[in-house]
């Protein structure tokens, strides 16, 4: 045994607790618990109160309870057939008689005795003359105790074996001692995390799992905030490559358009940032089409001007292709110099780009994520963008900070999320949001309908490109062997064959190759494919202003979000444009959320209803966001606790900036952040 009332519990590994030795430790490991921590923050999935036991007669049919009952006859074994044992005996609660039935369960049937009391949990079957339960559990009614914690399990460790094992830790350790102040706990109205932990196991009253619970997501919550601050603090260093002067006005010259009042704020923003004793960490959010990349380049063109460097990485090649494009052409007839490089560079050019680089021959250099990986090298790198910043990892954020002389910078994405969540998300960033878009933009017509309209559509497409214009169809995932949905591949082979025989259709699907995909995505933009026929891919910000329909299959298996950054990729040109949502789907829900992509082309109004209706997943389900995972808080569902967590946090530092009052906390903020890497 361990001396449990010394040992650090976050590194204290679980084999030594007793009971468990170095075999079942490995169980434990599958699920994620190595040390004690683990173990007492293994919460339970749901509870069963066997507290309130309820007769025969009074238990509700079908419904899961607790009856107390003394068992009257002993145990009678049946051999149904190999490997198929019954048991069979009875109860009594005092009135009526309850005729339990357990299938192969020999360890329980033969520990039971006649006339002992016991406590039955499960459901009871009721006919004129009886009452049965099947294979319900049943516990001494003496240790049945009261509200049982329910464990996720796996097939070699039940929830039963891992309370036993959570209430052996428990009973080892002495009081956990508390992360959070007296004064503090007081005024969010926390019991002690003593209290949080031993009760959300073992709770001794069912009211006190709520008031454990609010603990518990307060304070993961609250750590997880106080972390992101401290790394934005981290992050929060000397600006020493300032610019002198705000050239946004001579920017304004070189551009075909007026800048919107959003722009002009988010690049004032930007351009105050790099000119205050602090270096720039700033998000610009953006609807599809609000113009991000205006307001980069505005930023970027003030920087080259102060004599130094930018880079702007994309997430794709052929993004990159068009950033360059669409800079090189707005930046033709100044002194501000641009170049490419990708993958697809060949390796001469290369060589020479990167030696133009180290020489500040090169002024703003474009490229993909790889740009900043790799053996590239700057005179005086400046200022990094990076564009539909959801695509990158906050770690690669970090490998970012590292790079140079602690650039500047500055990342965009069109993913709207509610500004609550933003603050967690992109907790470590500032946050400009570019709410207009530029004026004279069409709205797209939103179409929903059956596959009944299928022949429709299909001429409506054709008669679309015959007029020079292109088409994208969208269908879901490729290769996911679900039956009823049609593959993209399958999908674009009848189409070419069945439909659009004289017409060029492309395909592109996420098991492709980076270098297949740009050159199909290329083909398109260029118009030599008309069709272009994907899974969600081709979500990310490219512009092809000639495509002007946008026809998503299976509509309802996609998030209004999602679908609202497919729709972005029409309505780009000068034709009206067209999105047309496909749906067999009978379920109410499914149809009410199409129709909201009917009502309205504002991805933040879209956003909300999205998080309302299907929660998170979306946003949380694919750790696109590289937070650390958390145990028991959900950032929506828990909306309110993070308001207060966020403000607690931010008192929390302005006294103490180093927490040094708070070193449990300090713990365990290392501990949630060192999971993720960062
Ligand atoms: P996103 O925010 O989706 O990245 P882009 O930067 O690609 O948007 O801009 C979308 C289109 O709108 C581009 O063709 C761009 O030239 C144009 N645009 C950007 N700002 C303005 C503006 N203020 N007025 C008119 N057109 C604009
Ligand atoms: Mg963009």
């Amino acid at each position: 045994m361990i001396d449990f009332a010394n040992a650090n519990l976050n590194t204290c590994n679980i084999q030594y607790i007793k009971g468990v030795g170095e075999k079942r430790a490995r169980l434990f490991n599958k699920l994620g618990i190595y040390s004690v921590r683990d173990l007492i923050t293994f919460y339970p999935r749901k509870y069963q109160d066997w507290s309130k036991n309820v007769s025969v007669l009074d238990a509700p049919e079908g419904e899961v309870v607790a009856v107390k009952a003394t068992m009257i006859t002993p145990v009678k074994e049946a051999l149904i057939r190999k490997g198929m044992t019954l048991y069979k005996c009875n109860f009594s609660d005092g009135q009526n008689v309850i005729h339990v039935t357990l299938f192969n369960n020999k360890y329980l049937a033969q520990s039971l005795r006649t006339y002992d009391d016991y406590i039955l949990y499960g459901k009871v079957e009721k006919s004129f003359t009886s009452a049965s339960m099947t294979s319900p559990q049943i516990e001494k009614l003496e240790t049945a105790g009261g509200v049982h914690p329910i464990y996720p399990a796996t097939d070699k460790l039940n929830s039963r074996a891992i309370a036993k094992v959570i209430k052996t830790a428990l009973d080892a350790i002495p009081e956990i001692e508390d992360t959070l102040t007296e004064d503090i706990r007081k005024r969010y109205h926390l019991c002690s995390l003593d209290f949080a932990t031993r009760e959300i196991h073992f709770p001794t009253k069912a009211e006190n799992i709520e008031i454990a619970r609010r603990r518990l997501i307060f304070e993961e919550l609250l750590t997880l905030q106080l972390g992101l601050l401290k790394l934005k603090d981290k992050k929060e260093t000397e600006n020493k490559l300032k610019i002198n002067a705000d050239c946004t006005e001579e920017f304004c010259a070189l551009l075909p358009f007026e800048l919107t009042g959003a722009q002009r704020r988010a690049i004032g923003e930007c351009v105050a940032d790099m000119m205050s004793p602090q270096a720039m960490n700033r998000l610009i959010q953006g609807d599809v089409g609000s113009g991000k990349t205006a307001v980069a380049a505005a930023v970027m063109y003030s920087t080259v001007k102060s004599g130094y460097q930018c880079a702007m990485m994309a997430p794709t090649e052929i993004l990159a292709n068009q950033h360059y494009a669409s800079l090189t052409q707005l930046f033709e007839g100044t002194n501000v110099r641009t170049a490419l490089l990708t993958g697809a560079t060949k390796a001469k050019e290369k060589r020479e780009i990167k030696a133009a680089l180290m020489e500040g021959e090169i002024d703003i250099i474009i490229g993909t994520h790889a740009l900043i990986q790799n053996d590239v090298e700057f005179r005086e790198l400046a200022l990094v963008v990076t564009d539909e910043q959801h695509r990158f990892g906050v770690e690669q954020r970090a490998t970012l900070a590292m790079k140079g002389t602690n650039p500047h910078l500055m990342v965009m994405s069109a993913t709207p999320i509610p500004r609550t969540l933003g603050l967690i998300i992109y907790g470590d960033l500032d946050i400009s949001i570019l709410d207009e878009l530029p004026p004279g933009r069409q709205e797209i017509r939103t179409d929903v309908v059956t596959s009944a309209y299928h022949d429709r559509i299909y001429t409506f497409i054709k008669k679309a490109i015959d007029a020079g214009n292109q088409a994208y169809i969208v269908c879901s995932l490729v290769d996911e062997g679900e039956s009823d949905l049609i593959s993209a591949k399958e999908y674009a082979e009848e189409l070419q064959t069945k439909v659009f025989q004289h017409y060029n259709l492309g395909l592109l699907h996420g098991k492709m190759k980076a270098k297949e995909k740009d050159a199909v995505m290329s083909a398109f933009a260029r118009g030599e494919v008309q069709v272009l026929v994907s899974t969600t891919v081709v979500e990310v910000g490219v512009d092809v202003p000639n495509a002007t329909i946008m026809l998503i299959e299976n509509a309802e298996r996609f998030g209004l979000s999602a679908l609202h950054q497919l729709r972005g990729r029409v309505g780009r040109g000068k034709d009206k444009s067209y999105c047309i949502l496909v749906s067999d789907s009978k379920s109410d829900s499914a149809r009410e959320r199409l129709q909201v992509m009917k009502s309205t082309n504002n991805g933040f109004k879209i956003a909300d209803y999205d998080l309302k209706t299907r929660g998170p997943g979306d946003f949380f389900g694919k750790r696109q966001h590289g937070l650390p995972n958390l145990i028991i808080a959900d950032m929506l569902g828990d909306m309110e606790t993070l308001k207060e967590c966020q403000q607690c946090a931010e008192e929390m530092l302005s006294e103490d900036i180093r927490l040094d009052k708070y070193p449990a906390l300090c713990d365990n903020i290392n501990e949630m952040f060192r999971k993720t890497d960062y």
